[in-house]
Parts: C-alpha cells; sequence; structure tokens
C-alpha cells in the first residue's frame, strides 16, 4: 500500500488528464482549483460531503466551465478514472476513507496550494500563527502594494497578489502574475501540512503566535508546531523568517531558521497610528512594516511612508472587530459600532475586549452552546465592560454572571435573547441623555458560535451591521 509521501510525491508539473478535486467548500480554493483545472484541460469531477443545496455559491461559481459533480458523499467508484486527487486543507486526510483509497491505488496526491506554489515566479510572502493570519495578511498587501506605487525612483515595483487561506485562490492569476510581483499567501497549518512534498516554503516566512488550536486534527501540540513550521523548513539562507519576539514560543523558533531571522514586537515600540483598535493588530502593523523593510524598502523613504499610510487607513476585514457604523449623537458624541462576529471562543472575545478602555463600551455576547470555558471571558467581561447584554443560547448564564460578579450595574447587564433587541436596547443606552454617560463603543463580539440562531458568523456580522446602520441618529461611516 502507498503512503501520503509517495502518493504526493508522485505529481509533477505536467497535469494529467482526469482530476478529481475532494472538497468544494462554501468559498474559497476547491472553485478556485476546479475552475482552473478544467481551463487547463483536465476533465474534472468535484466530490464534496455537503450537498448541493449547502454548496450553492461555489457551484454558481463553476457555471461556465464543463465540471461534474459528485456530491452529499465520495463516491469511491470516481477514482476509477483519477489520475491526480486534488485535497481540500479541510479534509483529515488520514481519517478520509476516499483518500486512503486513492493512495491504496497509486493515484498521485496533490492540493490547490501546491499546484499555485510550484508554478508561482514571484516573491512569495507566507503568514502562518494560530490567530491574526488573515488580517496580517492583508496589512501585509495593502502595505506593500502602497510602498510599491510610492517607489518610484529604482525600487521594485511590481504588482501585489494576496491569496491562500484568505478565501482567494491565486491559480487564475498565474497567467499575469511575473517575477517583480508578490504573493502574499496566508497559510493555515492544514495547508502547510502538504507544502513540504512541494519542498517549498516562502521567500519571506512570517509568524505570528502560536496558541493550542486544530489539536483534534493534529493530535498534539508539537505535531501542531510542527505543521505551522513547514513555513520555515525549505527556506534558504537568501530567505527571511520574520517572527514575533512577543509570543516566546514562535520565538524559539529563530534558531531552526535556515534564512535571515528579523523579529517583530509592540513592547518597545512607539503605537502605530491604526484605524482599526486593540494591542494586536499593533502587532499585526509591525508585522507589516518588517515585511517592508525585509523587502528593502528604507524606513523614512517615500515608499516607506505610503506602507504606513496604507496600515493607517486600514479599516479591518469584515467581522473581526471591523468598524461598521459610527453614531453622531447630540452633541457631537461619537458612539462607534464593531462587528466583530468572527469572535466564536472566548479567547477571540477576550482580545477584542481588551482592545477598548475600561467602561466604555457595551458588548453583545452569547450564542451556540459549545460548552467551552468561559470564566476567563466573564471576568474580563465584568472588569472591562459598561453594560452587557445578552443573546442566543450562552447569553443568559453570561449576563447572570456578570451581574452575580456585582461588577456591572443590573440595570446594565441584561439578557435580550435576540441581536435586533440587543441592538435596539444598545442604541437606547448609549444615548441616554444626562449625566456622563461615557460608553462610546457598541461591539458585538459573542465569543459563541452563532448556529442555531444565524446560518453562520457571517449572516450574523451583516445583520449586526445593518441594524447598526439603522441607529438612525447616525451618519454612514
Ligand atoms: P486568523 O486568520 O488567524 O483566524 P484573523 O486575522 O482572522 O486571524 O483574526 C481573527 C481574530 O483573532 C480577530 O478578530 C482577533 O480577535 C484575533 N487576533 C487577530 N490578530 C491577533 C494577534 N496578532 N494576536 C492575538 N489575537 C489576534
Amino acid at each position: 500500500m502507498g503512503s501520503l509521501n509517495s502518493a504526493f510525491k508522485k505529481t509533477g508539473l505536467e497535469l494529467p488528464r482526469r482530476v478529481v478535486v475532494m472538497g468544494l467548500g462554501r468559498f474559497g480554493g476547491g472553485a478556485g482549483v476546479s475552475r482552473w483545472l478544467a481551463q487547463q484541460g483536465c476533465t474534472v469531477v468535484v466530490t464534496d460531503m455537503e450537498p448541493a443545496e449547502k454548496l450553492a455559491a461555489s457551484i454558481a461559481h463553476l457555471r461556465d466551465v464543463p465540471v461534474q459533480f459528485q456530491l452529499g458523499g465520495h463516491d469511491a467508484a470516481i477514482l476509477d478514472s483519477c489520475d491526480l486527487l486534488v485535497v481540500n486543507p479541510a479534509v483529515d486526510k488520514a481519517k478520509s476513507a476516499f483518500v486512503q483509497q486513492a493512495i491504496a491505488r497509486g493515484i498521485p496526491l496533490t492540493t490547490e496550494i501546491n499546484l499555485f506554489v510550484q508554478r508561482c515566479p514571484a516573491i512569495t510572502i507566507g503568514v502562518t500563527g494560530s490567530v491574526g493570519k488573515s488580517t496580517t495578511t492583508a496589512m501585509i498587501a495593502a502595505a506593500v502594494g502602497a510602498a510599491w506605487q510610492n517607489g518610484a525612483g529604482g525600487a521594485h515595483c511590481g504588482r501585489v497578489y494576496a491569496g491562500g487561506n484568505i478565501g482567494r485562490s491565486l491559480l487564475a492569476d498565474l497567467g499575469s502574475i511575473g517575477p517583480q510581483d508578490c504573493a502574499v499567501l496566508e497559510l493555515s497549518s492544514f495547508m502547510l501540512e502538504d507544502t513540504p512534498f512541494a519542498g517549498w516554503s516562502p521567500h519571506i516566512a512570517v509568524v505570528t503566535n502560536l496558541k493550542s488550536n486544530h489539536l483534534d486534527r493534529h493530535g498534539s501540540m508539537e505535531q501542531y508546531a510542527t505543521a505551522k513550521k513547514n513555513i520555515l523548513r525549505f527556506q534558504t539562507p537568501g530567505d527571511i523568517a520574520i517572527i514575533n519576539q512577543d509570543d516566546a514560543a514562535v520565538w524559539s523558533w529563530r534558531s531552526e531558521c535556515r534564512g535571515r531571522v528579523m523579529g517583530y514586537s509592540t513592547v518597545a515600540a512607539a503605537a502605530l497610528p491604526l484605524q482599526v483598535p486593540g494591542g494586536h493588530n499593533q502587532s499585526n502593523a509591525q508585522a507589516a512594516l518588517a515585511v517592508l523593510a525585509a523587502l528593502g524598502i528604507r524606513p523614512g523613504s517615500d515608499a516607506w511612508r505610503g506602507g504606513c499610510e496604507a496600515l493607517h487607513t486600514f479599516k479591518g476585514l469584515p467581522h473581526r472587530l471591523e468598524l461598521v457604523h459610527t453614531q453622531v449623537l447630540p452633541g457631537e458624541r461619537r458612539v462607534r459600532w464593531f462587528n466583530d462576529s468572527k469572535a466564536t471562543t472566548p479567547e477571540a472575545s477576550i482580545t477584542a475586549l481588551r482592545a477598548f478602555a475600561p467602561r466604555s463600551f457595551i458588548c453583545i455576547v452569547g450564542g451556540y452552546d459549545k460548552y467551552l470555558d468561559m470564566s476567563d471571558f466573564v471576568r474580563e467581561l465584568a472588569e472591562r465592560a459598561g453594560g452587557v447584554l445578552g443573546i442566543g443560547a450562552t447569553g443568559q448564564s453570561l449576563v447572570d454572571q456578570v451581574v452575580a460578579s456585582g461588577a456591572v450595574a443590573p440595570q446594565r447587564a441584561k439578557y435580550v435573547q435576540t441581536l435586533a433587541a440587543a441592538v435596539e436596547l444598545a442604541g437606547q443606552w448609549v444615548g441616554d441623555a444626562g449625566g456622563a454617560n461615557e460608553l462610546d463603543v457598541v461591539l458585538l463580539s459573542p465569543a459563541s458560535a452563532s448556529w442555531g440562531q444565524f446560518e453562520n458568523y457571517e449572516v450574523r456580522g451583516a445583520q449586526f451591521a445593518a441594524l447598526a446602520k439603522s441607529q438612525t441618529t447616525g451618519t454612514a461611516k
């Protein structure tokens, strides 16, 4: 029987005729790679566990290319006419009977990101870490793009592409990407599990942090770290590793780097003027500045100033402490509404609570109950929030615990069940006339998944943004 290693090793640059793509997904890589393969002349069959109804958007994206679908499960019969299996990073290969069958039949394996990096002529910048990957990837792309636009007079000036786990396949751009360009790739641990099979690491590797995550798939913290470290593994002495000095776990990796090591830190650095709040975003922006330096852009140059300006105007990614509305109340008092719907765990919401001045904000919390330990979150919520509104399954208990702490007045901690009711009451609280009402932020940071009340966190966040904007005493952002 073949091994995973030998199955991946069988793939070369020449594409075979018949390809099966396993895992279409709701957005991103699956649809992108299927489309690209069909355009390269391959016969493509896409298989997914989910039925067609759940994959409607991805299927629509493929409407104009000749791909066949086998949905609602993986039928091993399609392996009878398969010369290459493209596996989605979300698939746990060791546990998938379908993948194991393919390996046993000697079918070569690859992934969307491997297909791309094997063919990408540009400078590659890879970003990994447990949290902050998407934001840092987007900040780097914005900063490098602006720096290069301002970098006339001999500086390198190519185009900047952002892709990978951030939700976009860059395979479609291969035709226009050249050696003078750069590709900023968000790399999840699942993607990095397989990049060694392409013998690849990026020219510039950025590592944000390491926290316990995805242990169900990786087995142990050690294996999870090993997957992440693949971002450094095939670097050469001419390459650069940019590592967060403030995270002891990843900073210790510097001794294993083959390229030049650059650290970044917020500890001694002056705060950067950013629109996105929080110390974590300061850290992400420092990573982006380190990339500018790694690309040879000198502090103080026009290109550097262009990069800094792009970081300053960076508005944040959707649903991650995203400023969705600024409401102007009588007396020119401004209330900012932040959508942090992506915060589906207590750790993510603690990060958001720490981004604002104590007692300056109302926090809308609660959602689907994953039976997570909420005790640290409740303690910080009680210590920091000026008001708490509970929704969904976990909301009642969160509000009860905050009230029991005595730190927030009972009239400023209520369970209201729905998001609409929470926004309405938050609007009343911030608008309360008279006295020193210091509440100037309304934050949706649920510390819970959205299921039960919403299809996913994006739907929850979009509803919050729409409700926030309907707070009529305000002006558009
Ligand atoms: P990822 O792509 O790794 O999931 P994101 O950039 O999407 O990370 O951010 C998700 C959440 O993680 C943010 O809403 C914020 O709460 C938190 N976060 C972002 N950057 C950092 C960081 N550098 N350190 C700690 N937490 C962070």
